[in-house]
């Protein structure tokens, strides 16, 4: 059990309905909301390892992980001492700082990009690296692929996966006809649709944007070789890739999906963007790639960007800490956890009839309402959402935090011991059951 204080006098059922008085929904993010799954979102009043405590006193296994920073868990303690001792010297300067420089020495060294710049969300990383690449290439056209979520940048918000997918929305009003007729959307993990996109509009295409290995719509690993013919396309066509690992960096593997494909293969993205693991837990991200491109921008360049808090001290110093203590061991750690989870989810819903499929990339695993190979964001939406719901809701009341929609990766932490384990098995066979 984790230690955490009082228990609140107001239950989550109390602090939704506050939280729906003056905020959108009562959340900050959509998918936190419950809408895909009913019921109330519980409100978490503190975490340790792989455990969170809600404001009613309950304890559940977190198999959010925040959504994928919290790579060791929950307030690790090394990185806690971390962030105090940087908290005692002030929070943000808006100066160059020793952190900053030592995270992007640290990111450069286990990532094959030369240059990099930090802000504060993925958002703003994959906005930013899309400007730049139009910036660099003189070229306005992006390709990306339906079902890859690269944050709400405006241009990006077209089919794109598990936020807009779970609330049922292919786009949203608000983003301007002409911001998105500069995107080309197509189906992923097919090799015809990119070849037949770069055809038609390859020499004004400035950019293609992936998601290094798709954990938005639920995870689909690219085919092998794919992420390469991406590369080469591109480059035979003069525009830039962008690898987005802002999920994937530093979670998948040490080196991120990089680390698993282009390593391997002998390729490497134009540019990258980064976040979640790499904020540790804290709101930090980035993007960087060829010096050459990176060069481009302010003040080096002419493509402008900016933020008062990117680089801030403390978030780089939680960030350096979490990648510093992010070991082999720790991944095989992970994968292992994994192992376990999903051989348990194969044989208690293979004993419930319930159809499913597990698909994974290095340590990042989700399940498939459904029987099949999932390539792209069509075989997604071929799950069984009501078998979803049903499965989440027995989990959750056996003290297991799942994502509340079917189109997330579940995640792991170096944290999570036997104990956390064993109560994610105890908790699979009922409801396996109770979602056939
Ligand atoms: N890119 C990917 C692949 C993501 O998964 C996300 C967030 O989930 C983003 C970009 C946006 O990051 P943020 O939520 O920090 O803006």
């Amino acid at each position: 059990m984790t230690s955490a204080g009082p228990v609140s006098p107001t239950g989550s059922a109390d602090l939704f309905a506050r939280a729906q008085r003056v905020t959108p929904g009562g959340v900050n993010s959509p998918v936190r909301a419950f809408n895909a799954v009913g019921g109330t979102p519980r409100f978490i009043r503190s975490a340790r390892g792989a455990w969170l405590t809600d404001v009613d006193g309950n304890d559940y296994v977190d198999l959010i992980c925040s959504w994928g920073p919290m790579l060791l868990g929950h307030a690790h303690p090394q990185v806690q001492e971390a962030v105090t001792e940087a908290v005692s010297r002030g929070t943000s300067y808006g100066t160059p700082t020793v952190p900053e420089v030592e995270l992007a020495e640290e990111i450069v060294t286990r990532t094959p990009i030369e240059k990099v710049r930090f802000v504060s969300s993925g958002t703003e990383a994959t906005m930013s690296a899309i400007r730049l690449a139009r910036g660099f290439t003189g070229r306005d056209t992006i390709v990306k692929f339906a079902g890859c979520y690269h944050g709400h940048v405006d241009s990006l918000l077209a089919q794109a996966g598990s936020g807009l997918a779970t609330h049922a929305v292919t786009s949203t009003p608000g983003v301007p006809e002409a911001f998105v007729a500069e995107t080309l959307v197509i189906p992923y993990n097919d090799p015809q649709a990119l070849a037949a996109v770069f055809a038609e509009h390859g020499h004004k295409i400035a950019a293609l944007i992936t998601e290094a290995a798709p954990g938005n719509m639920g995870v689909v690993p690219p085919l092998p070789g794919f992420n390469k013919l991406l590369a080469d396309t591109c480059r035979e066509h003069g525009a830039l890739f962008i690898s987005d690992e802002v999920m994937t960096g530093f979670r998948a593997s040490r080196q991120g999906q990089w680390g698993l494909d282009g390593a391997h293969e002998g390729w490497r993205p134009d540019l990258i963007t980064f976040g979640k693991v790499m904020g540790g837990g804290f709101p930090a991200a980035a993007f960087g790639g060829r010096a050459d491109v990176m060069s481009r921008l302010s003040p080096e360049g002419p493509v402008y960007q900016a933020g008062t808090l990117s680089g801030n001290p403390i978030a780089t110093t939680a960030g350096l800490a979490t990648l510093r203590l992010a070991t082999d061991e720790v991944y095989d750690h992970i994968t292992a956890a994994g192992e376990t989870i999903k051989a348990a989810v194969t044989e208690t819903f293979t004993a419930a009839g319930l159809p499913h499929r597990i698909q994974a990339t290095g340590t990042m695993f989700s399940v498939f309402f459904r029987d099949g190979e999932v390539r792209n964001f069509d075989d997604a939406n071929a799950q069984s959402l009501p078998a979803y719901t049903a499965f989440f809701h027995s989990m959750l009341d056996a003290g297991v935090y799942l994502p509340p929609s079917a189109y997330e990766t579940w995640f792991l932490s170096g944290a999570h011991d036997d104990r956390a384990i064993q109560t994610v098995l105890d908790a699979l066979p009922a409801a396996a059951r109770a979602a056939a």
